[in-house]
């Protein structure tokens, strides 16, 4: 993979290589960080690079901070443009993947949170697609089960909780798998290594609710609004056993990185027609759209950079 060229890096935008912490670093130890992901997309029409819905991305990744009592100097509106600065020295005209960072930054022997002092850096890397398979993905139901509430915090994007997903993605990826499902303490699925999950039940589309050790994802809450008002969709967020998913017509799975990703299979069994659905296709085409700036309705979800 390549690397980035720059990096937001105690206060300046710095060469990647010049952006570097120490082998003691906290946050490389007990996992104290958390973090967020976004995109830029080109579009090629206007030769701009488009932010999707950074608002709602940083208010996000400060929620995170505070549950990892972290005390960042910067709101949403100042991270923001550190990411826009960041991406003008960048000057990819090409879709990007955004990666904002922030760690308990002190160097020494020692698990706690408190007192640990925290440093913020923003890097971007282009990116393509996430799961080559997004039209039609065979998905397994992990035999990890999903981190809890009062165990990590799902809700946030704590860096210490993805050794979670990468067991729950190494293990599907090995058995031949695109993805994988994951179970929750109580039985129910709550979402896939990293990307929320919806299924189609005779007409009306249904998502675990926010208490259901998910991550409250920023996809997931833009398809639950088109849904609701561009297609008149009846949208209920509730429990989905396992079983479901067997006899769903649709499922699809939405994320920064995964889009809007069909699902046709899990574990050998057809889901519906055994190709990607009606529902999901419309609300892949248009979250397409959207996020290229040609839906002038949703360009309030676009900055500009
Ligand atoms: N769940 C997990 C565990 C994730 O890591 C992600 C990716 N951020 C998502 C869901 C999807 O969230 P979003 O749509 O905000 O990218």
């Amino acid at each position: 993979m390549a690397l980035p060229k720059n990096a937001y890096f105690r206060g300046k935008i710095v060469p990647y290589s010049e952006a570097k912490v120490g082998v003691a670093t906290n946050a490389l130890h007990y996992g104290t960080a958390v973090f967020g992901g976004l995109r830029g997309y080109w579009n090629e029409n206007k030769a701009k690079l488009f932010i999707f819905r950074p608002f709602d991305h940083y208010q996000r990744f400060l929620r995170s901070s505070r549950m990892m009592c972290m005390n960042l100097e910067q709101d949403e509106e100042n991270l923001i443009q550190l990411t826009i600065d960041l991406l003008r020295v960048d000057g990819y005209q090409e879709d990007v993947y955004i990666r904002p960072l922030a760690y308990k930054a002190e160097e020494g022997v020692g698990v706690r949170l408190q007192g640990v002092p925290d440093e913020l850096t923003i890097f971007s890397i282009p990116f393509g697609r996430y799961v080559s398979n997004d039209t039609g993905a065979h998905v397994t139901f992990s035999s990890w089960r999903r981190i809890d509430d009062n165990t990590i915090p799902a809700r946030g994007k704590v860096s210490g909780a993805y050794a979670n997903s990468a067991l729950i993605k190494t293990d599907a990826v090995r058995a031949g798998f695109d993805e994988a499902l994951v179970l929750d303490q109580s039985g129910h699925v709550s979402e896939g290594s990293a990307m929320n999950v919806f299924m189609v039940r005779e007409d009306v589309l249904i998502t675990p609710p926010v208490t259901d050790n998910i991550l409250e994802g920023i996809t997931r809450k833009s398809i639950i609004e088109l849904a609701r008002n561009e297609l008149g969709i009846e949208v209920v967020e509730r429990s989905i056993d396992r079983t479901e998913v067997f006899i769903c017509d649709e499922f699809f799975m939405t994320g920064t990185a995964a889009q809007v990703t069909a699902v046709t299979k899990v574990d050998h069994r057809e889901i519906g027609a055994g190709e990607m659905g009606p529902i999901t296709g419309k609300l892949r085409q248009m979250f397409d759209e959207i996020v290229r700036g040609k839906y002038p309705k949703y360009e309030k979800w676009l900055a500009e950079v």
